[in-house]
């Protein structure tokens, strides 16, 4: 059976790998970007000098030929999905099964100069090429919009003793995702690194310096002109498949897929940042454009290209990151407003640099959500507490359990529990004791 990859980024990756575990098929992956596949969560390391570039690669390159999988450097410009057949920029390619791993794309919505010379997002390879050989002699870079890409390309020029101005749509940073509190965190903490963050703001447009390069942008409210050498244009990701709407593929935002990821068409799935649920659980969305969604996304894929039927499970939410100096970590539930059914308490250190909040069902009292800023949690800890609907109270009884570090993080614990009896008029103590064996027991009990 011959297996194509269009897509080399985790999800692609993953599949491949599954792929060559549960079988004997012939397994190509194709891409245009890179011949080997890099952690594109990284790639901020590199342009700072934290790695070199080929630190990026998670495996050796000759895993690949060991491992029995091809990688061909091509785009893949039209699918014709009746014959089975890729138009690539190295000829023809049949199939019998294919797999969309196609990824995202940087958002442009329109902006007059948007295509300049000294103007790009932050996704793929060409644009960390594009962000390095702009960067010598840069004085100051406009960034336009938030998010947690925006922040990473801040970090990186600042790394470089570049100016940033960034600016977001929103009036606090990230608050479509974060709770005020944290939201309002990280504009303080953005501006304590000398960017000039501008909040409530759009692009208007990016001015010509008559040579095709960008010299400056306009705020659209104000008609504000901010002299700059580079834009870079974080407004958010979209699933990369713009070559596929013409063709018979069921596309939404992204390509839509059932349970199982497959698409509309014949022994064709869809994974990663380009795929559509049709049908998402409860409180998540159809699109989950992350590194762990991708990864799990490879793996489904591969067990039903291979004949065992597993339907796709995206587990409790999980996501991390890093603003700056401030890591962060979701479990669970926690959204940006908080619904009428859900109670939420929320600790803050007074360095102003720590948090974490804790919500749970309003009237039903269990866990549904982990926010944690600068402190670090255990995965596998919250996710069975989440899985479990565990009483909050228990939770915090044993909030011990959960902290990662213990030699690393001061105790924390007994102040949130004093904010829940505050706020619950309880009285509970801390129970369980810190300590690896006690983690090891709980898990697995
Ligand atoms: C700067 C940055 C930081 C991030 N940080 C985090 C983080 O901290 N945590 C997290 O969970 N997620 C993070 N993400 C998101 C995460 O990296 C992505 O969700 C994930 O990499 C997507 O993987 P994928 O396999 O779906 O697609 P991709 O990695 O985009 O791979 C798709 C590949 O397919 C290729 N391709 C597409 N179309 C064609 C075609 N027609 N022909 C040939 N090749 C084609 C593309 O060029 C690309 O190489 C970050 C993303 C970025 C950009």
């Amino acid at each position: 059976m011959k297996i194509i990859i269009i897509g080399n980024g985790i999800s692609g990756i993953t599949c491949a790998r599954w792929l060559r575990k549960l079988g004997d098929s012939e397994i190509t992956v194709i891409s245009s970007e890179t011949k080997h596949f890099f952690s594109r969560t990284a790639l901020m390391y590199a342009y700072m000098g934290h790695m070199r570039p080929e630190d990026l690669k998670p495996y050796e390159d000759w895993f690949w030929e060991k491992n029995r999988i091809n990688l061909l450097e091509a785009h893949v410009d039209n699918i014709d999905f009746e014959t089975k057949t890729l138009a690539t920029t190295q000829g023809a390619l049949q199939y019998d099964k294919l797999v969309l791993a196609l990824g995202s794309k940087s958002n442009k919505f329109g902006w007059p100069g948007q295509d300049l010379e000294r103007v790009g997002g932050l996704y793929h390879w060409q644009d960390l090429e594009n962000m390095e050989k702009y960067s010598p002699g840069l004085k100051h870079a406009v960034i336009v919009g938030g998010g947690l890409i925006g922040i990473e390309m801040a970090e990186m020029f600042r790394s470089r003793k570049i100016g940033v101005s960034m600016l977001v749509r929103e009036a606090s940073y990230w608050n479509n995702v974060l709770p005020a509190e944290e939201s309002d965190m990280i504009n303080r903490h953005i501006k304590s690194h000398h960017i000039d963050l501008r909040l409530g703001v759009n692009l208007d447009s990016i001015q010509d310096d008559g040579k095709g390069a960008a010299k400056s942008v306009i705020i659209k409210e104000t008609q504000e002109e901010i002299p700059c050498g580079y834009v870079g244009l974080t407004a958010g990701v979209s699933p990369n498949i713009a070559f596929l709407k013409e063709t018979g593929l069921e596309v939404g935002r992204g390509i839509k897929v059932d349970s199982h990821l497959k698409t509309n068409m014949p022994d064709v799935y869809a994974i990663g940042d380009c795929a559509e649920l049709s049908d998402p659980k409860p409180g998540r969305r159809g699109i989950e454009a992350i590194w762990y969604t991708g990864r799990m996304m490879g793996e489904t894929a591969a067990y039903n290209i291979m004949g065992q039927t597993v339907a796709y499970d995206p587990g409790i939410w999980f996501n991390s990151a890093k603003f700056l100096d401030i890591e962060y970590q979701v479990y669970g539930e926690v959204p940006g407003k908080l619904p009428e059914d859900m109670s939420t308490i929320y600790w803050e250190h007074s360095d102003g640099d720590k948090a974490i909040r804790i919500n749970y069902h309003k009237t039903e009292k269990y866990i549904r959500g982990f926010n944690l800023m600068g402190v670090r949690y255990r995965h596998e800890v919250c996710e069975k507490w989440l899985a479990q609907k565990t009483p909050v109270k228990e939770v915090l009884q044993n909030l011990g359990l959960a902290n990662f570090d213990p030699e690393f993080y001061d105790e924390y614990e007994a102040d949130v529990i004093q904010l829940y009896n505050k706020q619950e008029g309880t009285n509970i103590n801390l129970k369980t004791k810190r300590g690896l064996d006690r983690v090891l027991a709980f898990l697995k009990s």
